[in-house]
Parts: structure tokens; C-alpha cells; sequence
């Protein structure tokens, strides 16, 4: 009996299955949201990253304030049903606000002891300041008289119910911030001081009174009185928060699209702002500058919440606490090593105290500067605490990126004027033109201008302006502040507690001592040092830190498929080669001929020749030029191998574009203009990027392939003549069939084994052919039997296969790529010029290999697009195995990092198959 009816429940009401819990408790070492899901990711999904560290920190036995998390799908459901809390949500609220009760001992609002609460915002990603943070939340007209008999302190009881009555009317009920503001600031100028520690209790209770007849004016309302309906306020004001423009705006310049959601966190409030005793801090578990592995952070005596982010009042450094509290120091330095060993990774954390009894309110990975990123991933695999691979995983292209953002040079700084000097809270260098607003920052990035941003601090709603500008200088704020925090978030120079700044918004001008400053007007920063200079002056490359170096050479150690560079001169080749670069990939010989008026002259004169005889003579006075110029390249390269690629662009990018032009090639030739320009005209094409170009110029005009091969030749047996190795591949651009490609190698290896013959030379080269035009990918044996190597050009490529023009697609192929949710159609998930469409253009690469390799089993591989830069791309060209990538100088770190972890995904891949087996 007992049985069947537990059957029948069972199958009557397929809905009554247990709805998944979201709520989740914290307090006294024991958290719910432990087990909430399979991964930490999932979970942090859930719980929202705060919530996370909250349930981890309480887990792990640190001293964390009770409290519970309402989940992410709780906010989810409330934009569903059109901003309304759930009722089951509400339900599982008020018990787990009666587990908190119980645990205190008592109850929220009460009029004798009250519990109050703080109701903060965490996304599974942290988005520093964007959301709102509701404190003290449980105060009214009697808790507060409860709250100031119970501590015998009636200042701290007022304080905080204005705090409250400020953070609910503005962030719950949406009001204005800057009218009680204003009230603030009277009060201070009526009392006759200066800081807000100093109010009087009697001029905190005046102030309640004024804030809440505000509230009343312009709500029509009292203030809410009931710590329920309080609390339901803060809630959903939270969820709110997350559609914020601010927020919004948050998400789209670092790219957020997977989340979902906020959750909410309810917690026991504690108290800095208690007394000497108390305080408020946040510290990094190591320096987020340098990455050194010192204990860092700033914090102030007698002070709640949000007081040491916002820079209202410079804070003390971390290192001080060992003299002011030396418990609770020695106590954090503890938490500090628990939660590194734990998370593996530097932590940002917070702590408050009250009466000198440490709290933990928040730890999260922390944000650091590109040099500190590289510094703390090798500390850490020192310390043992990762392996290399995980090390070098941690690491985003992004990062590598930053790290080459300019710094101020040493020499134009020595007698530049400077004007002040502020805390140097994001490394790096900026120069720019003064901007005071966001707003206009954001205005004037789009057309073009280099900005800085200067304010007295930033907050949240500065964020755009933020981006937009080279670098960010603030008067007050500390290096925790949300300027240096933003800042140090994307590597952007920021200078922060400039104190010598006077800001005047309505005149958009600064003073600084006896200079004004207008906007408009140029300004250096160096971020380093905090000096802040008048003018522009000279930035250059930051040199490579040593443990960049060393992560890198872990790179190269666990890679298989080789790094090359796009160079066109001995310069870039030599910084290339400094990048980390192998190799040439892509030496594009055409940029050679605009290089000097005599060589534009004389490719000109080529083009106009009338017949075969001048057209020998006008290519003659190339040649010299062309192999220095290799000759050059070869030297920088050292041995290295160096792909050339023959003549590419059609013919008519470089006719005269001008009378003057004109005039010149006809004194030169001794042709007439008229004839000149007729000729010119002739070379019109009405499709030049599928016209006459690429090896068909050689085909027609085999006198070009015959000078380029010269010169190639020559410069190498001159480069192996003085004792260097030399490796030339010889590189044929636009293939599209076997006889054509055979024609021109047949041509050109005759050509070069006489030419090393009469040399008496032994050179060895290479001859082969760029696929990127979908016939030769599908006729790839055919073409391998002819080239002894295939250079994947996935830029014409791209456009062939998706026939799609890259100069025109800018038109229409943003829409395709933003998702729906951002405006687009969604249709590619990236712009196919940028990262390689794997899908599509991948199948031709992988079959062109694939064949080529049946006919030339030894066929060398590589690819040098723009592709060959990304990481996505350098990872999937691992994948197809290719030998090499080849791109840009800059791009050389990056695609070395990628390879590297492609070979890890790899490894770890093959260690799960054999576990299986
Ligand atoms: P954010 O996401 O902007 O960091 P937080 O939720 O961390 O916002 O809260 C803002 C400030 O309020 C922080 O300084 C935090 O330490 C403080 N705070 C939050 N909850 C409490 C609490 N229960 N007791 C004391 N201070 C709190
Ligand atoms: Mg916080
Ligand atoms: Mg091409």
C-alpha cells in the first residue's frame, strides 16, 4: 500500500519533481552552493563569482559574515516573467533569511538588535563596480535607535542609516545622486569640517531627516520602513541593475555575451566604520603591477564599503596594518597563503574589520597588469603550484598584445616639463589630447583623435570614455581605485591621486599650479612613474620582460608546428626575429619597387615598354636594387629560410596617378604623355583582383620572372660567398593549374642552376607556389607534382571561396557577424578575414594538403595569411599539419603561444584516449 501510493506520486506528476534549489546558504564553515554543479565554471554560472568565493571562503573555515546567494537563473526568470520575483524564490529567500536570523540571533530591522544586511550583485564574471551594492539594509526610524543604543554609538548608527537611506533611494528607487550629495557637503560646510568621519552624530541624524524629506518630495512616499519590503526592493534593484546602460555598455567592450544574469548576495552586515578599532581594505595577493609575489593593497581606518574604492579619501598601504593592527595582519598574511594554495592563482580580495576582528567579504582572481601576468604565471610554476602547460593555457593572445603597448622614452622625457606627478597605477605610457567628460572622450576617439581622459575619479558610467581613450588620469583614488582597476583590466595607462590637479568641468579646463590646461591641449602620462608631462612626447617599444621570455621558451619547447614572419624589409625581418620568428614566410617583393622615386621610375618605364628590348632595360636598372634588398633580408635572417614571393598586384597599381607623374616617366622615356597615358589607360581592368596578375604577369612577361629570379639567386650566392647560410624559397603567387606552375618553375630552376654553375656555388633553393584560388586547392596533386612547397594565402582565399571582396565586405559583413542579441544576423561567428573559416575555406586547406602530400609525400606546408596570426587559425593549421605559419612581426609571440597550446590540447587529448583504452 505504502509502496503503490509512492508509485502513483511518482508518476501523476511528472512536474512535481523537485524544482532545483536557488537559493543557496553561507555561514558558519558551511556553504550549500559547494555541490551546486560538476565544474567550478558551472557553478560560478550559478552562483555568480562573488557567490562563489563567498561559498568557497566559508568551505575553507575563513571568517566570513553569513549570509545567502539567490542564483543567476532566479534572475534569469525575473526578465522572464517581466521583472517580477518569483514566488518560490521569494519563499526560499525568507528561509534562508531565517537560517541567518537564527545563526546571528537576530532578527532583520528588529527594533532592539537589529540583523542588517548588505545585498550585492556578482555575475559569474566580475564586473568591477557595474552593478549596484545596497548596504545596511534593514535600518529604519527604530532600528536605527536600536542599533545606536545596542553599540553605544550613535554617530555609527546614524552614519550608517544615511548610507542606506543615500544607496536605496538612489540605486532601489532611482533617484538622483547628486542632491544628496550636495546635502552632505552642506552639512560639512555648516559644521565647519572638512572629512565625513567628523560630522556629528546630531548632524548625521539632521541629515536622515533631510534625505528622507527629499525621498518624500520627490517620491510622494515615505522612506520604506519594512526590512522585508526593503529587502524585495534591493533585490530586484540588483537584477535591475544588470540591464543598466552602464552595464550593458560593461559587457559589450569586453566582449560578455554567455552570461545570463546576475545573482544576488544577502549578507550580515559588518562594520568598518565603528572606530579606530575598525576598518575596511582590499588587497591583492600579489603586486598586480609587477606580478612580484609581495602582499599588496590599500585600506582606511574607520570606514565602510565602497570609501577605500571610490577615492574619496587617499587610503593607507597594506604594509602599515603590521604596525596599526598586528593580529589581524598576521591573520590575513594567513588567508592570503590558504586562498592562493587553493585557487592557484593571484587573488583580489576584501576585508573588513570591526572592532578588531578580521572579516572576509569578497575574493575573486584579480585583474593585473600584461608585464604581472607573465611574472605571475612562472612564479607560479615555480612555487609548484602549476605545471607549465597550465601555466602557458592561462595566458590569452590579449595578453601578449598589452604587453607591446608603448612606454615613454627615457631621452624625449629627460627635459620634457613636468607638470605633476600622481600614483602610478597602470604601467605603460599614453599621449593624447585632454578630454574631462566620457562622453566627449567617446565623441572625439571617433574621428580619430588620441585622448585622455582626466577626471576627478571615474565610476561606472565613465566606462566608454574610458575605453576610448589612450589613458586615464584622475585627481584623487588610490591604486584600487575604479579607474585603476578598469584600467589595469585592459593594460591601459592610468595614473590615479594626482592631487595637484584642479578640475573645472564647467570650463573644461585643469589647473596644475601655475599652468592651465584647456581641453584640446596635448598631455603625456607615464605610467610608471606617475609623471604627468605637458606635449606629446615620443613613446617607443617597451622591451621584453624576462619572465615573457621564459614563458615564450616554454612555448617553443612544447610546440611542433614551426613560427614565420610577413617581412618586407631587413628591418622588420630583424624585429621579427626578435619576436621569436623562424622564418620568413612571406617576403612580398612589389613593396620594393615603390620604395624610392628611381625604383618607381623605373618599374613605370617597365610598364610602359613597347616592346621587349626597353622592357629588358627598364627591368635591368630593378635588378640591382631588388638583390640588395634580398641581400639584405638574407643577412638579417641568418640561415633562416625565406620564402619570396614573386611579382603579385596587377600592373596598374603602379602607373603615375598624377600630371607630375605623368611628365616625368615621359622625360624619362622620352615617350609622349599622351602615348603614356594611353598606355596607362589600357592596363584598365574592370576586375583587377581577378585580373591580370599574380604569376599571369609572369606568363606574359617572363622578362619580370627572369629579373626577380636573378636577383634572388645572385643575393644568395653573395650571402653564402661571405660564409652565411642561405635558404631561398622561391614562391610563384596565384597558381591556378599544373602546366602554368610548370612553365614558370622550369623556367626559373633553368635559369637559377645556371646562374649557380657559373657562380661555382652549391646553393640550394626551393621552388613552389601560394594556393589561393579554390582550382588549385581541388587540383592540389597535380599542382605538388610540379611545387616543392605550398603556401596556404588565405587572405584571396577567403575572398575566393566565400566570394566575398575584403575591401568591400566592410559594407555588410558586420551585420553578419554581431549576434542577434547585439543588432546582427549572427550568420558567422567571426569575420572570416580575421579568424579563418574553418568550416568552409578549412575543408580546401585540409584537402589541398591532404593531395598535395598523395603526389609529394615530403610536400612542405605552411600558411601566410593574416590567419597565421590568430590563434584560433595558428591552432587549426596545427591541426591540418602544416610545418609552419607565417605572420606579421607583432603577431609572432602570439601564434607561438597559440601552437603551444595546441600541442598541450593535443597531448592532453591522447592521454585520454589511452585511459580509456
Ligand atoms: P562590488 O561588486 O562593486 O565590489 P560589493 O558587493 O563587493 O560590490 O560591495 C561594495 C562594498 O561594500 C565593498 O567594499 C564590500 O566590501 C562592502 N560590503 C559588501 N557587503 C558587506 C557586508 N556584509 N559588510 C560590510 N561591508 C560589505
Ligand atoms: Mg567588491
Ligand atoms: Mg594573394
Amino acid at each position: 500500500m505504502f509502496k503503490q501510493s509512492k508509485k502513483i506520486k511518482k508518476s501523476a506528476a511528472p512536474a512535481g519533481k523537485k524544482a532545483a534549489k536557488r537559493v543557496f546558504f553561507f555561514g558558519s564553515t558551511k556553504a550549500e552552493g559547494m555541490a551546486t554543479a560538476k565544474t567550478d565554471k558551472e557553478r560560478r554560472m550559478i552562483l555568480g563569482g562573488k557567490g562563489a568565493g563567498l561559498a568557497d571562503m566559508t568551505a575553507a573555515g575563513l571568517p566570513v559574515p553569513p549570509g545567502f546567494t539567490i542564483s543567476v537563473p532566479c534572475c534569469e526568470q525575473y526578465y522572464q516573467s517581466g521583472r517580477k520575483l518569483a514566488d518560490p524564490t521569494k519563499k526560499e529567500i525568507l528561509e534562508n533569511l531565517a537560517k541567518v536570523e537564527k545563526l546571528m540571533g537576530k532578527k532583520l530591522g528588529d527594533a532592539t538588535d537589529p540583523l542588517l544586511v548588505s545585498v550585492r550583485s556578482g555575475a559569474a564574471r566580475s564586473m568591477p563596480g557595474m552593478m549596484e551594492t545596497i548596504l545596511n539594509l534593514g535600518l529604519n526610524d527604530k532600528s536605527v535607535e536600536g542599533l545606536a543604543a545596542k553599540t553605544g554609538n550613535t554617530r555609527f548608527a546614524y552614519d550608517a542609516y544615511r548610507r542606506f537611506i543615500q544607496m536605496y533611494s538612489t540605486t532601489a528607487m532611482g533617484l538622483s545622486k547628486e542632491p544628496m550629495e550636495h546635502m552632505l557637503k552642506a552639512m560639512k560646510e555648516k559644521l565647519g569640517v572638512k572629512t565625513d568621519p567628523e560630522i556629528s552624530a546630531d548632524g548625521l541624524k539632521e541629515l536622515c531627516g533631510q534625505f528622507k524629506q527629499f525621498y518624500r518630495d520627490n517620491k510622494g512616499a515615505e522612506f520604506p520602513q519594512d526590512p522585508t519590503e526593503q529587502l524585495w526592493g534591493a533585490v530586484m534593484a540588483v537584477f535591475g541593475s544588470w540591464e543598466a546602460d552602464k552595464a550593458v555598455k560593461y559587457r559589450q567592450v569586453e566582449k560578455i555575451s554567455d552570461l545570463k544574469g546576475t545573482a544576488v548576495n544577502v549578507q550580515t552586515m559588518v562594520f568598518g566604520n565603528k572606530g579606530e578599532n575598525s576598518g575596511t581594505g582590499v588587497c591583492f595577493t600579489r603586486d598586480p603591477n609587477t606580478g612580484e609575489d609581495i602582499f599588496y593593497g590599500d585600506y582606511l581606518i574607520n570606514a565602510q564599503g565602497e570609501d577605500v574604492v571610490a577615492g574619496i579619501r587617499t587610503p593607507l598601504k597594506l604594509s602599515t596594518l603590521d604596525t596599526q593592527m598586528p593580529a589581524v595582519y598576521k591573520q590575513l598574511c594567513g588567508v592570503r597563503k590558504q586562498l592562493e594554495n587553493h585557487y592557484r592563482d593571484m587573488q583580489d580580495l576584501e576585508f573588513t574589520v570591526e572592532d578588531g576582528k578580521l572579516y572576509m567579504l569578497q575574493c575573486r582572481t584579480g585583474k593585473r597588469s600584461p608585464a604581472a601576468v607573465f611574472q605571475i604565471a612562472v612564479d607560479l610554476v615555480k612555487q609548484k603550484l602549476l605545471t607549465k602547460a597550465e601555466a602557458i593555457n592561462r595566458i590569452n593572445p590579449e595578453d601578449i598584445e598589452r604587453l607591446f603597448y608603448p612606454q615613454l622614452d627615457a631621452a624625449s622625457a629627460k627635459n620634457a616639463p613636468k607638470l605633476a606627478s600622481g600614483i602610478n597605477a597602470v604601467p605603460g605610457a599614453a599621449t593624447g589630447k585632454v578630454v574631462f567628460t566620457a562622453a566627449e572622450a567617446e565623441e572625439m576617439e571617433k574621428n580619430g583623435e588620441k585622448i585622455l581622459l582626466v577626471r576627478k575619479e571615474t565610476s561606472p558610467e565613465d566606462v566608454g570614455g574610458m575605453h576610448a581613450a589612450q589613458g586615464i588620469l584622475t585627481a584623487t583614488g588610490g591604486k584600487t581605485s575604479h579607474a585603476a582597476v578598469v584600467a589595469r583590466g585592459w593594460g591601459k595607462c592610468c595614473i590615479v591621486g594626482c592631487e595637484a590637479i584642479d578640475i573645472n568641468y564647467e570650463t573644461k579646463s585643469m589647473r596644475i599650479g601655475e599652468t592651465v590646461i584647456n581641453q584640446g591641449d596635448y598631455l603625456t602620462l607615464d605610467g610608471n612613474t606617475g609623471a604627468v608631462y605637458a606635449g606629446q612626447l615620443e613613446l617607443k617599444q617597451p622591451a621584453q620582460p624576462e619572465a615573457y621570455k621564459t614563458l615564450l621558451g616554454w612555448c617553443d619547447d612544447l610546440r611542433t608546428i614551426k613560427v614565420r614572419t610577413n617581412a618586407d624589409t631587413p628591418y622588420d625581418a630583424e624585429n621579427a626575429v626578435r619576436m621569436g620568428a623562424e622564418g620568413i614566410g612571406l617576403c612580398r617583393t612589389e613593396h620594393m619597387f615603390f620604395d624610392t622615386e628611381a625604383r618607381r621610375l623605373a618599374i613605370q618605364e617597365m610598364i610602359v615598354a613597347e616592346n621587349v628590348e626597353t622592357r629588358k632595360a627598364a627591368l635591368a636598372k630593378l635588378l640591382p636594387f631588388q638583390r640588395d634588398d634580398f641581400v639584405g633580408i638574407f643577412k638579417a635572417m641568418a640561415g633562416k629560410p625565406v620564402t619570396i614571393r614573386l611579382i603579385d598586384p596587377p600592373l596598374h597599381e603602379f602607373t603615375p596617378k598624377d600630371d607630375a607623374g605623368f611628365q616625368k616617366l615621359s622625360e624619362v622615356t622620352g615617350m609622349a604623355i599622351d602615348k603614356i597615358k594611353h598606355r596607362c589607360e589600357q592596363l584598365h581592368e574592370s576586375n583587377p583582383m581577378l585580373g591580370h596578375r599574380g604569376c599571369r604577369l609572369c606568363i606574359t612577361y617572363p622578362e619580370i620572372l627572369d629579373m626577380q629570379v636573378t636577383a634572388i639567386i645572385e643575393a644568395a650566392i653573395t650571402v653564402a660567398k661571405s660564409g652565411l647560410k642561405v635558404l631561398p624559397e622561391i614562391m610563384i603567387p596565384l597558381t591556378i593549374d599544373q602546366k602554368e606552375l610548370k612553365i614558370l618553375v622550369d623556367r626559373s630552376r633553368a635559369l637559377a642552376n645556371s646562374l649557380i654553375k657559373a657562380a661555382g656555388s652549391k646553393l640550394k633553393y626551393m621552388l613552389g607556389t601560394m594556393i589561393e584560388i579554390p582550382r588549385a586547392a581541388l587540383l592540389a596533386d597535380k599542382i605538388a607534382e610540379v611545387a616543392e612547397f605550398f603556401s596556404f594565402g588565405t587572405n584571396d582565399l577567403t575572398q575566393m571561396t566565400l566570394g566575398l571582396s575584403r575591401d568591400d565586405a566592410g559594407r555588410f559583413l558586420p551585420t553578419y557577424v554581431a549576434s542577434e542579441k547585439d543588432g546582427g544576423m549572427g550568420i558567422f561567428k567571426s569575420d572570416p578575414f580575421q579568424s579563418l573559416d574553418q568550416e568552409g575555406v578549412g575543408m580546401l586547406v585540409k584537402m589541398g594538403i591532404q593531395k598535395g602530400r598523395s603526389t609529394r609525400p615530403d610536400l612542405k606546408v605552411g600558411i601566410c595569411g593574416e590567419h597565421g596570426g590568430e590563434s584560433a587559425s595558428v591552432k587549426f593549421c596545427h591541426s591540418v599539419g602544416m610545418n609552419y605559419v607565417s605572420c606579421s612581426p607583432y603577431r609572432v609571440p602570439i601564434a607561438r603561444l597559440a601552437a603551444a597550446q595546441a600541442a598541450i590540447d593535443d597531448s592532453a587529448g591522447a592521454k585520454k584516449v589511452s585511459k580509456k583504452k
